[in-house]
């Protein structure tokens, strides 16, 4: 079974093909599988160039994803699914894109128009990028290793993953179901105030979390305590306090506890299992140094038995979920 997927980002889109492996495809429908075997046949990116607009992001996509069915000898009509992740919230009812970083998208028929683009009919199916991130991570990835560790079914597991990236975004798998709510915006996590009349978000409200545990954020931080406008990048930080760096000290210091408040808070709603971090704050050692104790003091229950993970499917997880996509509906 050959899926394809796709992951829209800000300044990069991502295209995976990916041949499944099983006995039998019916035992990889969603909420009950476990996906442990498929072959990535190709993972490859282009620009985004956002500032083109829709038109052209949707035609040099659907062009790059046919290339690279071509170099692969597969055509359009072996292809099971597509499956597409977007920065921002879709309307699961009506697939519709409500709202997110890239705003060209909102009020098109994104299913209708790649299939048109792809001359294909073609099972098309769209959903928020972090939900993506979540699935692959739930499915194949840390939620998958958590399971087994525990001695658990994967479908009796929660799984909250969390993607400290350019922004921040979360999606929440509670046993075995995406959260999606009324209109798909049930986890967008990032938007929740964690500062009262703090910084502008682009979403219009003040203080949104995303504003302080995203990379960007991160690095306004270390703006804002070192009063430099000096910018240097969340490696860069992380560097610098090796070495001493006071400021980079203290940056990393603040960070740590917007980062257990923000997530002591959603763990308090949705009390997971199990809490996966993504994107590239995820990637340094030194954040998940005491967090877990730091979260736990930060949420109700205050029970420890729950786990912080650093994703498995690192940079790959948002185009591998959205390439599952077709195996969940
Ligand atoms: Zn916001």
């Amino acid at each position: 079974m050959l899926l394809a997927g796709i992951d829209i980002g800000g300044t990069k889109v991502e295209v995976v093909l990916i041949e499944m492996i099983s006995g039998g495809s019916e035992k990889l429908k969603l909420p009950t599988g476990e996906l442990r075997k498929y072959q990535i046949l190709e993972r490859e990116r282009i620009e985004t160039h956002r500032d083109q607009g829709y038109e052209s992001i949707l035609e040099r996509t659907c062009n790059f994803l046919k290339s690279l069915l071509s170099k692969n000898s597969k055509s359009m009509e072996s292809l099971e699914s597509l499956g597409i992740g977007l920065p921002g919230t879709v309307n699961p009812q009506t697939n519709e894109f409500l709202l997110g970083n890239t705003n060209s998208f909102a009020g098109q028929n994104i299913i209708k128009d790649f299939k048109a683009q792809l001359g294909s009919s073609v099972k098309v199916y769209i959903e928020n990028d972090a939900n993506c991130f979540a699935l692959a991570e739930h499915y194949s990835g840390a939620g998958l290793s958590y399971a087994d560790e525990c001695q658990v079914p994967l479908s009796s597991l929660s799984t909250l993953g969390v993607i400290l990236g350019t922004g921040c975004g979360g999606g929440y798998i509670c046993q075995g179901n995406l959260l999606r709510g009324a209109h798909g915006g049930g986890s967008e996590i990032g938007h929740m105030v964690l500062v009262n009349s703090g910084r502008s978000c682009y979403c219009g409200k003040k203080g949104c979390a995303e504003n302080y545990v995203s990379g960007t954020g991160f690095e306004k931080t270390y703006q804002e305590i070192a009063v430099s406008s000096e910018t240097l990048d969340g490696p860069e930080i992380f560097e610098q306090a090796k070495k001493g760096n006071v400021s980079a000290k203290k940056t990393i210091e603040v960070y740590k506890s917007h980062l257990a408040e923000f997530l002591g808070n959603v763990a308090t709603v949705l009390d997971p299992h199990l809490i996966v971090l993504g994107g590239g704050l995820s990637e340094e050692d030194e954040v998940y140094v005491g967090l877990k104790e730091a979260v736990q003091d930060n949420t109700f229950l205050k029970l420890d038995s729950f786990a912080i993970k650093k994703a498995e499917k690192g940079g790959s997880a948002g185009v591998l979920g959205a390439a599952f996509l077709g195996l969940s509906n």
